[in-house]
């Protein structure tokens, strides 16, 4: 399945404040949000929901649980939250050790994160490979200098 193509900016200082004040707190708020870019994408699958998310940060807590950032509409009719929430305990094969384990929170809907493609970062990854390839049929040797 695809991943929801809803972006959306980082309500910066709301984000910061709820970094700074929340349980297991990144050390460096600010850096971590540079970090995270001006924008961010949903990260859950294309299937229907009514609100998109994003994770801002992990949390230093003993249990996984993240920062997230819902919202629905855009631009001026865009309602969003920022929620401390647990991470999804799925896994794709449980007990295994092998396989994915869902990134996204606890009780999210639609599909765990393993079966969602993001299709930028696989256009990417062509696009990079493809170069790389280019690169080595360029430079056999590997030196271009
Ligand atoms: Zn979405
Ligand atoms: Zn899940």
């Amino acid at each position: 399945m695809l991943q929801c193509t809803a972006v959306t900016s980082v309500p910066e200082i709301d984000a910061l404040v709820a970094m700074v004040t929340m349980q297991g707190a990144p050390g460096d708020p600010p850096s971590t949000l540079y970090l995270l870019g001006d924008m961010v994408l949903c990260e859950l699958g294309e299937d229907e929901h009514t609100e998109h998310a994003a994770m801002i940060c992990m949390a230093n807590t003993d249990e996984p649980q993240a920062l997230w950032l819902f919202w629905t509409g855009e631009g001026s009719t865009r309602h969003y939250a920022l929620e401390e929430r647990p991470e999804c305990p799925a896994e794709q094969h449980p007990g295994s050790g092998r396989g994915y384990i869902c990134v996204l929170f606890d009780k999210h809907p639609a599909v765990h994160s393993w079966v969602v493609t993001d299709p930028l970062g696989t256009i990417l990854r062509i696009q990079a490979r493809g170069e790389v390839d280019r690169l080595f049929r360029k430079y056999p040797e590997g030196d271009p200098d």
